[in-house]
């Protein structure tokens, strides 16, 4: 017993005189939290730059996100909605062009790859670039389906399922609310 009264008198001064410890004193322990939010570098696929760039993660927060969207596209992108089916602005929509994440702009896909699926969703053969969409599993409510999120600023866009026709054999069923549909010529 008094031997360890000893030791614990002795690690109690250590500490106090901070010599004890290697890292003991200074910036260390203080670093937590410097690392900043948002700056993730990440490899998407650019249509209007026909390549490949390095960008940087869209982190923001609710209220952010609230303030930049409609409701119904805060409540599909950040809430994991889905719009009534044949009430979206581009399910029906044949013009050539590219369809943006409403959230951060990021090449989502091509009218290329569009197809008619008679689902009421924009419905695509596969993304701009396999990079620019994220699949993550979703086993909830008990059915198997993916779901498919903006690479860059992590919106839920839709899910995607693999009775699409050849040569993918996968249909990406979209929401136009997630989307911002640009024409090019
Ligand atoms: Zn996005």
């Amino acid at each position: 017993m008094k031997l360890k009264h000893i030791l614990l008198a002795a690690i109690m001064l250590c500490s106090l005189a901070g010599a004890c410890s290697n890292s003991g004193g200074t910036p260390q322990a203080t670093a937590t939290g410097t690392a900043p939010a948002g700056t993730s570098r990440i490899r998407l696929y650019s249509v209007a730059q026909k390549g490949y760039i390095m960008s940087d993660k869209v982190i923001k927060s609710d209220a952010e996100w609230r303030k930049l969207l409609t409701p119904e596209q805060y409540q599909v992108t950040r809430e994991k909605g889905t719009e009534q089916a044949y009430t979206g602005a581009t399910w029906n929509n044949h013009e050539k062009g590219i369809y943006r994440c409403i959230c951060c702009g990021n090449d989502l896909f091509s009218s290329d790859a569009k197809f008619e699926s008679g689902t009421g969703w924009p419905s695509f053969r596969e993304p701009a670039a396999p990079e620019n969409v994220t699949l993550r599993p979703n086993n909830s409510l008990f059915v198997k389906r993916t779901e498919v999120v903006c690479s860059r600023c992590e919106a839920h866009l839709g899910h995607v399922f693999d009775d699409g026709p050849k040569p993918t054999g996968l249909r990406y069923c979209m929401n136009s609310a997630a989307m911002q549909f640009v024409k090019t010529p």
